[in-house]
């Protein structure tokens, strides 16, 4: 076995790695390609960086290419990602003839390699048009949308509407998320990678650094919501629901983790309501860290005895997912991808209000042995769910049911 493969099989499981290459044994050797945008940043790209390597060492010719192009390219797209996700603002003629000269660039590029791949899997908008460049096409495409499109802004999805109808394929990340298309839609949650300084085993002393760096006593219990300073992820709520248990649970200290809101004149406004809710409480901190501070958050949720994500509105919620992960309970808010992730009384709790998260933080910080019990089976249910090796099996499975159709049974040993 490679050694990705083996790194990959002794965190979620040998019977794990051994079925992603059954899936890949009628597909040896074909060409797929992956396409976005970035090469770095953002989740997708993160995904990318593993599983495209994962995959060629199980036997696919798996590359990635990512397109680049003007500045209006970049605003069109953005646009249309904020229009997508519900925004009502409609996007001039000039910005969608920058978007399609950028992808008509990128297709002089590509074409050869993107006509000759077998699977071509497109991510999100940004390289949306390249199937209608590509007229001599002979491999399944298919269009990989990250986006919560549950509401969007309906003549942006109309216009990108027609550059997607004509994959042979779509793929969203929840039911929730998708819209109505001509072809067969598949539903594939998204994932963390259990590799990543992110989600990585963390030494004791690194924690420990941690620790003394925030100025977390060890002796006295910690609950953690790592998020963006945004009014749907609730930070407000949180100070309230620590507040409220602490009544019953002296000593109960509160993280609140988010990334400097310098560029996000909302973010800035909620960091100051929530630094006014927190007042001088010694016990509350409110962290701002840079956007590269994997390992520290992976330490603090490591830290934490509770993980609370208590969202208003969320589309999957990898904070939860993190924090299960890391054998901690999830209290989070009853909604959008939280509720596929928190198991009520087995990996954590869904709530709605302060005062049903203070309910539950103080039942589980005066439950330990349930806590532990909740803990593990939480970082089980991650790993049977989602993990990055679930994440690349459903699209092997995918490419084996695009390219044989019914023709090709596959008995999983
Ligand atoms: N995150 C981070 N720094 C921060 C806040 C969040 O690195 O200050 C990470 C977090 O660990 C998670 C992701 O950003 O991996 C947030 O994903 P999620 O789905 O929870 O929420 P979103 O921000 O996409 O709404």
């Amino acid at each position: 076995m490679s050694s990705l493969l083996d790194a990959y099989a002794e965190v979620a499981g040998r019977d794990v790695v051994s079925h992603l290459q059954q899936l890949t044994s009628p597909l040896k050797g074909m060409k797929v390609v992956h396409v976005n945008s970035t090469r770095t940043g953002g989740g997708v790209a993160e995904i990318l960086e593993k599983l495209v390597p994962l995959s060629a060492e199980l036997g696919l010719d798996a590359r990635w290419e990512v397109i680049s192009g003007s500045d209006e390219f970049y605003q069109c797209t953005k646009a249309m990602h904020n229009a997508l996700q519900g925004l009502a603002a409609p996007i001039s003629r000039p910005l969608l003839d920058a978007y399609e000269e950028t992808n008509r660039d990128n297709a002089e590029e590509l074409r050869a390699l993107l006509e000759e791949a077998d699977f071509v899997f497109i991510h999100d908008p940004q390289p949306a048009p390249l199937l209608g460049l590509c007229s001599a096409r002979r491999g399944r495409w298919v269009w990989r949308c990250h986006i919560d499109a549950s509401r969007p802004y309906r003549p942006v999805w109309r216009y990108l509407r027609e550059h997607v109808a004509a994959y042979d394929a779509s793929v969203f990340s929840l039911p929730d998320f998708a819209q109505a298309l001509p072809h067969p839609e598949y539903i594939i949650p998204p994932s963390i990678d259990p590799l990543s300084d992110k989600n990585i085993d963390l030494p004791q002393d690194e924690m420990e650094q941690v620790r003394q760096e925030f100025g977390l006593d060890p002796e006295r219990p910690v609950v953690l919501q790592v998020s963006r300073f945004d009014r749907f992820k609730d930070p407000v709520g949180v100070i309230e629901a620590q507040r409220l248990a602490r009544k019953f649970v002296p000593g109960l200290q509160l993280v609140l983790a988010g990334g400097s809101a310098a560029d996000d004149p909302e973010g800035e406004a909620v960091l100051s309501e929530v630094r006014s809710a927190a007042g001088d409480d010694p016990d509350i901190k409110v962290l701002l860290l840079p956007p590269d501070a994997h390992r520290k958050i992976n330490a603090l949720q490591r830290t934490a005895d509770i993980v609370i994500q208590k969202s208003i509105k969320e589309g999957f919620g990898l904070t939860v997912t993190e924090g299960l992960w890391k054998g901690k309970p999830v209290i989070g808010g009853d909604t959008g991808g939280i509720r596929l992730q928190v198991v009520n009384y087995h990996t954590g709790f869904l709530v709605r209000t302060p005062q049903g998260a203070a309910l539950r933080i103080r039942y589980l910080l005066q439950s330990r042995d349930r806590m532990a019990q909740m803990g593990s089976k939480a970082r089980q249910f991650v790993r049977e769910n989602f993990l990055l090796t679930r994440h690349l099996r459903e699209y092997l499975t995918l490419m084996v049911g695009l390219h044989y159709g019914a023709r090709y049974r596959i008995e999983l040993g």
